[in-house]
C-alpha cells in the first residue's frame, strides 16, 4: 500500500483568508454595481466601494443587500445602499438619486418592496389591506381569530 496523501499539493494563493474573504465580497458588490450602472465606471466605482466599506460590519450588510437584490442601487435601498448611491454620485458617476417609487420623493430612507424602493409612508400604505370588520382599507394593526386583518379602530384593545 503506497499512500500518496497529496492534499495539499494544488497551489491556492490565500495569504490570509479574512482577507479573501473581504476581496470576494467587495468584488461581488463591485460586479452588482458595474452590471447595474455600467463597465465605464468600473475603477471610479471600486474606489468609492473600497472607501466606503473599510468597517467591515457594513461590507457585510451591503454585501446581505446585494446578495436579496443585485440592482440595489437602482433601487436606492435599504438605507446604506442609498448612501452608497449618493457616495457613487458624489464621485461623479451617472445613476438615480434614490427615490421612492411611491411618492417620487427623495432624501428618505428606502425599505426594498416588490415595486422598488418605497419610503416610510408608502411601505405602511402597502401593508394596508381591507379591514374584515369596518371593510376599510387601512393598515394592519392586528388579526381576528381567524386571520383577518382588523385596523387599529376595529382591532381589540389589550386592555379591555
Ligand atoms: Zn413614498
Ligand atoms: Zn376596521
Amino acid at each position: 500500500m503506497n499512500q500518496m496523501l497529496r492534499s495539499h499539493t494544488y497551489d491556492h494563493h490565500d495569504n490570509s483568508s479574512n482577507g479573501t474573504h473581504r476581496t470576494s465580497q467587495v468584488e461581488m458588490i463591485l460586479e452588482s454595481i458595474v452590471a447595474t450602472v455600467g463597465e465605464a465606471d468600473r475603477l471610479a466605482i471600486a474606489q468609492v466601494l473600497n472607501q466606503m466599506t473599510v468597517k467591515p460590519a457594513i461590507l457585510a450588510s451591503l454585501y446581505r443587500a446585494f446578495l436579496d437584490h443585485p440592482d440595489a442601487v437602482s433601487i436606492g435601498a435599504p438605507p446604506l445602499v442609498g448612501r452608497l448611491v449618493m457616495a457613487l454620485r458624489e464621485a461623479g458617476i451617472a445613476i438615480g438619486e434614490p427615490t421612492c417609487v411611491g411618492c417620487g420623493r427623495t432624501n428618505h430612507k428606502l425599505t426594498s418592496s416588490q415595486e422598488g424602493g418605497v419610503c416610510g409612508n408608502c411601505r405602511h400604505r402597502q401593508l394596508a389591506t381591507t379591514c374584515v370588520s369596518c371593510g376599510k382599507i387601512k393598515i394592519v394593526h392586528g388579526r381576528d381569530p381567524n386571520g383577518g386583518a382588523l385596523c387599529s379602530l376595529c382591532s381589540p384593545r389589550k386592555n379591555d
